[in-house]
């Protein structure tokens, strides 16, 4: 599809990659900021990677980490999820997991990854059928939670928000 190299690199690698080609200094405060956002798996806000990055660095400016943010969402690293969010929520996850979905809970707000592989299968049907290639799949299913209208808690409500893998 494209000539780009089968070795997988890291998305961090692929981040400063992306910097020295677009001319972009690879700066101590933006590795950090890299490092950091792709330190996790947990969705977070630009406000949480700052605070996050600061404890690494306590240099790193507001003004850098938005920059940064932005520039890793051009390069298609990063990517914007959720809904209704007061302020955006950014997943390191499609980096390398570039086809997963979302479950936004229309309750609580948390956000739950899964894999499907019969959606891949179905998505590349439906595009053939209407005479398209899939590039970039951004599936979110908006719900409401069981377990809240069951016992009036949402159990993510009180954990981190992650991909519930099972090991
Ligand atoms: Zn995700
Ligand atoms: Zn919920």
């Amino acid at each position: 599809m494209t000539s780009t190299p089968t070795a997988p690199l890291t998305p961090q690698a692929r981040a400063y990659e992306s910097m020295r080609t677009q001319g972009l200094r690879l700066t101590s405060q933006r590795k950090t900021i890299t490092e950091v956002a792709f330190g996790t798996r947990e969705h977070f806000t630009a406000e949480s990677l700052l605070t996050r990055s600061r404890r690494r660095d306590s240099k790193v400016s507001r003004a850098t980490v938005y920059r940064t943010l932005s520039f890793l969402v051009r390069a298609g690293l990063l990517r914007q999820v959720g809904i209704g969010q007061s302020s955006p929520l950014y997943d390191p996850n499609f980096a390398d997991h570039p086809r997963h979905g979302h479950f936004v809970c229309v309750d609580c707000q948390k956000i739950v990854e899964f894999h499907d592989h019969c959606l891949d299968v179905r998505e590349s049907i439906v595009t053939k059928d209407h005479g398209f290639s899939p590039k970039r799949v951004n599936l979110q299913i908006e719900a409401t939670c069981d377990a809240l209208r069951e016992n009036g808690v949402c159990p993510r409500n009180s954990r981190a928000v992650q991909p519930k893998s099972k090991k």
